[in-house]
């Protein structure tokens, strides 16, 4: 009994923090709706600012590592793998990755093809409240979507990746152009977006490899961005610390600004139904499933005791690139994950790797394509499962990224981009979930391509300490 009772407190003591934060969410939904039900007149923009202020400040702190950690991460981590393993380990992600995407959107698509929660159960016209396409109002085709991604991934010039990233705008000729055919528009671009991640992640990678090539060399250089990765995680801990004001804050304040809650009754409830029993069937049954096949250890002590914290802040935040200090924290620290493995591949999965985001934009798809009373024929399901895939693999990690990616997807189908106003009400609690899945996928990732890359890496690290190579580690590369 007193011996139960130990282990109790211990583990209460260990989870402390993400006990806390989970109070942080809880008690953030309860005040939200007492504040909503309490006050007669909606509250204005400048009182939600206020109320979201200390949450912002945490999000921002969380932000300002994403840059220094995933560039010193990735440096650090392949600069000390050798060019076999950087390879192997490297395949190991990308097939990890494309697989559960493409699973989570074949998912999605049984789930809503099945369930059809935009199909009228009374026969009624079910067109009418959709907004009338303007293809006027598009700016680029899917084409040229995929191409700037492409395009983003080489940066011209690293500094300005820092801070901007490239898209093509198209335009009519001239103001009474009436040719709806964009793909006569006349071609031009911009800067602009924020921070360019994925030129960031692919110059990163290739820097790596390029100091792992010259075997030991160009050490001062891999000892310094290593010990930047160690500093930048240092500071994540300082912010995980505060990471349950910050998150009750946050929630709060999205909790008081939501639409009517009225909306979620009938076609849009049963929507939001699917697409969360989706998420949360891959990340917590699916994914778990693939770890165990892989490991043979139990997942849920993966998930629940190890990643538990990022969890929440992928929750609190809606963010995947934001979470990510926290999530290489919690798998080093908690899951025992080599850093070697982890900070190679979490920033890239943060960019590109979006289970929860592929499934919602399948089922978001083909639930508005459902509603405007368009037939799906095998041809177009086909087109919704690749592009969506790609779709979750372009979308930032940033807030409702997915939305912006989804006109893709609804192009696919034939539909206006002007449709997304059509699930924008339920999509600020979507977006949350589907981050947490998100993260998890990124982090069971990990899990599997650690696991199965043992006899790759050069020496086991110890994870307490969180440091990702030793110098002696460099050293043992150099001699090899
Ligand atoms: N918010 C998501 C993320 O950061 C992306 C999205 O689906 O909108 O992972």
């Amino acid at each position: 009994m007193k011996i139960k009772k130990e282990r109790f407190l211990k583990l209460f003591q260990e989870q402390l923090l993400t006990i806390s934060t989970l109070a942080g969410v809880v008690l953030g939904i309860i005040l939200g709706l007492i504040v909503r039900a309490s006050s007669s007149s909606q509250w204005g923009q400048r009182e939600i600012m206020y109320v979201k202020f200390l949450g912002e400040l945490f999000l921002r702190m969380l932000k300002g590592l994403i840059l220094p950690l995933v560039i010193s991460s990735l440096i650090s981590a392949i600069g000390t793998l050798n060019f076999k393993a950087t390879g192997k380990i490297g395949g190991r992600a990308i097939t990890y990755y494309l697989s559960t995407t493409f699973i989570a959107v074949i998912l999605g698509i049984i789930l809503v093809v099945t369930v059809r929660p935009g199909i009228d159960r009374n026969q009624m016209n079910s067109t009418e409240s959709a907004p009338q396409g303007n293809s006027k109002l598009r700016t680029t085709t899917t084409v040229d979507t995929m191409l700037d991604l492409v395009r983003n991934m080489f940066p011209p010039n690293i500094v300005q990746a820092c801070l901007e990233q490239y898209q093509t705008v198209l335009k009519p000729s001239s103001d009474n152009d009436s040719n709806t055919d964009i793909n006569m528009w006349k071609i031009g671009h911009t800067y602009g977006n924020g921070m360019n991640i994925i030129g960031l992640v692919v110059s990163a990678v290739v820097l790596g490899i390029a100091m792992s090539s010259l075997h030991g060399t160009v050490n001062t250089l891999l000892h310094l961005v290593t010990e930047v990765s160690t500093i930048m995680m240092k500071i994540t801990s300082w912010v995980i610390f505060i990471s349950p004001i910050g998150i009750f804050f946050l929630t709060v304040s999205q909790v008081i600004e939501m639409d009517d809650l009225n909306v979620v009754a009938g076609k849009l409830g049963l929507y939001l139904f699917t697409v969360i029993f989706g998420i949360l069937f891959h990340g917590f049954i699916i994914l778990p499933i693939i770890y165990y096949v892989f490991t043979r250890k139990n997942p849920y002590n993966f998930i629940f005791n190890g990643m538990g914290q990022a969890m929440m802040v992928a929750f609190g935040t809606g963010s995947s690139s934001a979470t990510l200090p926290v999530t290489i924290k919690c798998i080093e620290e908690n899951n025992g994950i080599n850093p070697q493995i982890s900070r190679f591949m979490l920033p890239i999965g943060a960019t590109i790797n979006m289970d929860g985001t592929a499934l919602y934009e399948a089922v978001a798809a083909i639930f508005i394509a459902q509603l405007r009373g368009i037939p799906l024929s095998i041809g177009k399901v086909v087109a919704v499962s690749i592009t969506a895939t790609a779709a979750a693999v372009g979308a930032a990690g940033v807030p409702q990224a997915g939305l912006v990616t989804l006109v893709m997807v609804l192009d696919a189908v034939g539909l206006p981009p002007e449709d997304v106003s059509l699930i924008l009400a339920v999509d600020w609690i979507l977006d949350r979930v589907r981050t947490v899945v998100n993260v998890l996928g990124d982090a069971i990732g990990a899990g599997i391509v650690d696991h199965i890359s043992k006899t790759d890496l050069t020496k086991p690290v110890n994870p307490q300490q969180g440091t990702p190579n030793s110098s002696y580690e460099i050293e043992t590369q150099m001699e090899t």
